[in-house]
């Protein structure tokens, strides 16, 4: 097969990972204007020292020999398939970066043959580009779960960022829509990953020598939509992934259907966009304002508010705690009001070290009053002509179309989750299964 062929195969079936920063956003360019990030083929990430780099995204196989029912690349799809040789792929990034279309590599695989051979053949063409081209540009590889250690380890001395994928929020589910898959081997790299960083960052300097292990650290990607989990449960898992596995990043890939399987949302439904732009705002409420997932959803309401953004659904849920003053509340008070973000928070403590605040300084700290106003005072003196209701604020902070289908949701008093997905179909095959 062609080289030009095997790039536009495998180039398209990458592009569903979407545990490199810019891909799944929809952004084709239109007349006039350059850039899309719908085309696969090149992603964009972030270096350890916040660089924005372009990737070359490929798979270096999509001829699968596991039977994923979310997957586009299972085995009982009838596609074109490809695989590259370790040569080509390393030969490619080295020409692509040559021509300065890109600055590293994301590769992927599925499984061919079985793990350790997928896993030695990545290996295979991170050596090619690293010592044969010397090729020191950024690379984010995926561990293939279910390869010998050994391997990881190797894989990981070669690629700067190793992301292993959860794939799906359950292990339930998991066996169910990935009956190939071990749920127990999916977490053993990313153990490992966790356990040989932290034996090197214990070593003295200068016994360090030759390459880090992954210096870049470690993520991972969860397909949202495809099973019936709550949004609690996704985003107290992602908390348990981040406390023990010290993740750089959890990323979330709004389900796109694209087989058409009984256990899945059918083909022409929408992916859960909306829900997956919730799940970053919770994931951002966790690694930057200090919330816990237990406070971000509860069991009793164990989804998000479609209609308001996290922070605010919490600040109105916990209206009691608020105003806050901005004169004397702690930073880790600042943080809990919407439209008060690190920096503002901090620019608060800092001015109020040298004058007293008045409501009309806090534009120029960098505060949204417009989503603010409703929770704070400043040294008592409240916004004027705000009404503190809880139910008043909902409707000031959305639309009034958006708070009507609010409103006639809570009445139908419906728990359940904004999405395509058939509960009791899946409740039933698990059952059978
Ligand atoms: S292992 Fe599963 S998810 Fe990965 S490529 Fe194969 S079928 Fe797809």
């Amino acid at each position: 097969m062609e080289l030009a062929r095997k790039i536009e195969i495998l180039a398209e079936s990458a592009k569903y990972d979407v545990s490199c920063s810019s891909s799944g956003v929809e952004n084709n360019t239109r007349q006039g204007t350059v850039g899309s990030t719908a085309v696969s083929g090149i992603c964009h990430s972030f270096t350890p020292d916040g660089r924005c780099v372009s990737l070359l995204k490929i798979l270096f196989t999509n001829a699968c020999i596991f039977d994923c029912h979310y997957c586009i690349n299972r085995k009982s799809n009838a596609i074109p398939r490809a695989t590259f040789t370790p040569q080509e792929i390393a030969d490619l990034t080295m020409d692509f970066y040559m021509r300065n279309y890109i600055e590293g590599l994301f590769l992927s695989s599925a499984i061919i043959k079985n793990e350790d051979y997928t896993c030695e053949l990545l290996i295979k063409a991170l050596r090619i580009l690293r010592e044969e081209k010397g090729f020191r540009g950024y690379i984010h590889v995926k561990a293939i779960p279910g390869a010998d250690e050994k391997l990881i380890e190797e894989l990981g001395f070669l690629a700067d960022r190793m992301s292993v994928n959860v794939e799906l929020p359950s292990r339930e589910s998991l066996k169910l829509l990935a009956p190939d898959k071990d749920p127990y081997a999916l977490y053993k790299p990313m153990k490992q990953i966790t356990k040989k960083k932290q034996e090197e960052s214990y070593l003295p300097m200068v016994v360090k020598k030759g390459p880090s292990f992954v210096p870049a650290g470690q993520s991972t990607q969860m397909i949202i939509g495809a099973s019936p989990e709550s949004d609690r449960s996704i985003v107290k898992i992602s908390e348990n992934l981040y406390q023990r596995y010290d993740l750089k990043r959890v990323y979330y890939s709004a389900y796109i259907p694209v087989n058409q399987d009984s256990l899945l949302p059918a083909v022409n439904s929408e992916p859960p966009l909306l829900r997956e732009h919730r799940l970053y705002q919770a994931d951002w409420l966790m690694r930057f304002y200090r919330f816990s997932a237990d406070e971000i959803l509860t069991e009793e309401k164990p989804n998000f508010n479609l209609y308001l953004d996290p922070k605010a659904n919490w600040a109105v849920q916990h209206y009691d705690q608020f105003p806050v003053d901005l004169q004397t509340a702690p930073y880790e008070r600042l943080l809990r009001v919407p439209g008060i973000g690190p920096k503002g928070a901090q620019n608060i403590v800092k001015a109020r070290k040298y004058y007293r605040l008045h409501l009309n300084d806090l534009k120029k700290l960098g505060i949204v009053i417009k989503r603010a106003q409703y929770f704070i005072s400043c040294n008592r003196e409240t916004p004027a002509g705000l009404i503190k209701d809880p139910e008043w604020i909902i409707s000031s902070l959305i639309s009034s179309k958006q708070y009507n289908t609010l409103k006639q949701l809570n009445t139908q008093s419906t728990s359940e989750q904004l999405s395509l997905f058939d509960v009791e179909r899946f409740e039933h095959a698990k059952a059978k299964g």
